[in-house]
């Protein structure tokens, strides 16, 4: 079965043909360590984690790279304003280079939560200012920058296709208008910097030497130069939100493409947004809400993981409390009734749920489709109950779910406790008080079945 994806460059669903099959090289733009990522980020993560596990599943082997910004991501998408790592560093009163490390800790941590496979290289910026100097040295001898008196641009008419990623989009003035326009000497609003100088009326905490005076590399020049180090001069598949079309994206391409004269990534797969009250989330309205605050409502991260496989990636999802507690609620029901089909011997997946799942996810990872034929496939009563566990253990690959773990951290200590008698009971061959601690823990609501393996618990 093929698999089809909608390339943004084009926009039309392809059928996935590597360059060098079946590995697939992919990557996707990583965060800026300024700040926790708020779970919009998060959205487009799982995403492409679901997007590496298809990979898989159809046979493919992807290798994945993505970038830490820690370094020129400016408050503007443009060139204006300032660093916004030095920015908050400052405000917290630490060193650039800890804020960035400690946020990097954060967003790993946040990853490891959802289930979001990690990267196979994880690259940061400021670890690969070498690399951006070559690629802006590689355009220079091209002739597609110049300089101006804060840094040194790419000049976008130079790359004929600078509008290709957009589409006709670009034709209503979307690009231009969201940027904040404060350097007059831009020769055009969509030229953009490679490298930029320090100020001169402070010191800046990251800066390096260059050939073309001190300072630090643009924003959009990281992405180019590690994905070519790590992936070659054309790549699979490149990621990320759908913010990054107009100005991030394009930038790439032309600065790639204008240095190597190949295409750079050949399938371009863009995350819509999620919004919070219909708008964007942002920290002065109260909308920017991180993994942390769900935890504190009382929601697992696996729960918002869920609740993303709810919407199509290409559709913007309006995020409210009242739906996540449903994705919640349907999420321990799935995995009981999982838990509970695979407390008979295994069978033989079936196939035609298999097929069924398979299909919705080659149509550009359709998985709200696949999400409801997990359910009719668990639920389907014409099935042995171990030819359905084994059809979800298969398809749990993809979604990530987790749904055979038991989920010991939820246990309270008087469980816990009984647990652990249970099982010393069950060790000294002692039944009649294992049979009774299993009717008590039954009466709380834990379910305990006793396998080759030991006991197993989970919640009725
Ligand atoms: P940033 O840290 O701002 O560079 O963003 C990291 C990733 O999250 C990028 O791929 C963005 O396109 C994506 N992103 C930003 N905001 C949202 C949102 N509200 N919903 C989905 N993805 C987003
Ligand atoms: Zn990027």
């Amino acid at each position: 079965m093929a698999l089809k994806l909608f390339n943004t460059l084009g926009r039309l669903k392809e059928e996935l043909k590597p360059l060098k099959s079946p590995a697939v090289g992919i990557y996707t733009c990583g965060p800026t360590v300024y700040n926790y990522q708020h779970i919009g980020n998060y959205r487009t993560y799982i995403f492409e984690d679901i997007l590496k596990r298809t990979l898989d599943f159809f046979g493919f082997k992807p290798f994945h790279v993505m970038n830490i910004t820690d370094v020129g991501h400016l408050a503007s998408q443009g060139d204006e304003g300032e660093d916004k790592v030095e920015v908050m560093a400052q405000r917290e009163g630490k060193s650039a280079w800890d804020l960035a490390k400690f946020y990097t800790e954060a967003f790993l941590k946040d990853c490891a939560s959802l289930n979001i496979l990690p990267p196979d290289v994880l690259c940061r910026a400021t670890d690969h200012i070498q690399e951006q100097i070559d690629l802006i040295l590689r355009l220079e001898k091209k002739g597609f920058l110049y300089k101006t008196s804060d840094g040194i641009y790419f000049e976008s008419a130079k790359f004929p296709d600078y509008h290709k990623l957009m589409g006709k989009a670009h034709l209503s003035g979307i690009q231009s208008g969201a940027r904040v326009e404060a350097n007059p000497e831009k020769k055009s609003p969509s030229d953009f910097a490679v490298w930029k100088f320090s100020p001169k009326d402070h010191k800046r905490q990251m800066e390096w030497n260059s050939p073309w005076g001190v300072g630090f590399p643009g924003w959009h020049i990281e992405c180019s130069a590690m994905a070519m180090k790590y992936l070659g001069e054309s790549l699979d598949i490149h990621c990320g939100g759908v913010d990054h079309i107009p100005i991030h994206h394009s930038n790439e391409i032309a600065q790639s493409e204008g240095a190597t004269g190949k295409p750079f990534a050949r399938y371009w797969l863009h995350g819509e947004f999620l919004l919070v009250n219909s708008s964007k989330m942002a920290k002065s309205d109260g909308t920017f809400i991180t993994l942390e605050d769900l935890k504190e409502k009382g929601f697992d991260p696996m729960d918002y993981r869920y609740h993303c496989l709810t919407a199509h990636y290409r559709k913007q999802l309006d995020f409210t409390w009242e739906a996540l507690e449903a994705s919640k609620i349907a999420r321990r029901k799935l995995k009981d009734w999982a838990l509970n089909m695979a407390s008979e011997p295994p069978k033989p997946a079936c196939a035609d749920f298999f097929n069924a799942f398979k299909e919705a996810l080659s149509d550009d990872l359709n998985l709200p489709e696949a999400l409801s034929i997990v359910w009719s496939g668990l639920k389907n009563a014409d099935l042995p109950k171990g030819a359905r566990a084994s059809f979800v253990q298969q398809v749990d690959r993809v979604l990530g779910l987790d749904l055979f773990k038991t989920e010991e951290k939820t246990l309270s200590p008087e469980i816990a406790d009984l647990l652990k008698k249970r099982e010393e009971a069950r060790k000294s061959r002692d039944f009649a008080k294992s049979d009774q601690i299993r009717d008590q823990l039954s009466s709380l609501g834990i379910l305990v079945e006793d396998t080759s393996s030991g006991q197993k618990w989970r919640q009725k």
